[in-house]
């Protein structure tokens, strides 16, 4: 399937999680086999010769992570919400618009100076994914992209994310 055939896929759910936002739902492209592997085709093009280990982030990251770490022969590393981990190598902070969240990375997995991608479905405010750069620097990783299948522009992700390079299959 062409890519821009499986982005459109991508559902819009106005007021979700809360009213005036527009939720963009990525469960019908990952239930789309042809619309998933041309987008998990597109991503992993985002991910250089050089990458040891490919960061997914909690949840839909996760999907995204083994399929393109499957695909290109990486492994994978779990970027995860608090208290899912039995062993923790680091945690980070982050604002919301209301209230804080957190990511933390299980213990002995990244080995200082691998190199890693971040990947993620959306990238918004870009909050969470400095939070999983700054989490994978803090363990000795070097970031060397973030990749996602969505940018939504207006909410500035990219510049939060200055220094970190961004690739996204489609801004809107
Ligand atoms: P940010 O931290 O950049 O503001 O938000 C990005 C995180 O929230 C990502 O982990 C992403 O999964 C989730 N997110 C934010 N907005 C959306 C959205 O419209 N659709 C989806 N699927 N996830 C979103």
């Amino acid at each position: 399937m062409e890519l821009q055939k499986a982005l459109g896929l991508i559902a819009e759910v106005p007021d979700f999680p809360e009213p005036g936002v527009l939720f963009r739902d990525l469960t019908p492209l990952f239930a789309d086999p042809a619309g998933f592997a041309a987008v998990v085709g597109a991503l992993a093009e985002t991910v250089g010769p050089e990458v040891d280990l490919i960061a997914g982030v909690e949840a839909r990251g996760f999907l995204l992570a083994a399929a393109v770490g499957y695909a290109r022969g990486i492994g994978v590393v779990l970027v995860r919400k608090p208290g899912k981990l039995p062993r923790v190598a680091g945690r980070v902070d982050y604002q919301l618009e209301y209230g804080t969240a957190s990511v933390e990375l299980p213990a002995g997995i990244v080995s200082p100076g691998q190199r890693v991608v971040v990947m993620d479905d959306v990238l918004a405010t870009g909050g969470t994914a400095a939070a999983a750069c700054k989490l994978l620097r803090d363990g000795g990783a070097v970031v060397e992209g973030v990749s996602v299948v969505m940018e939504l522009t207006a909410l500035g992700g990219r510049a939060v994310l200055e220094g970190n390079g961004v690739h996204a299959l489609q801004a809107c």
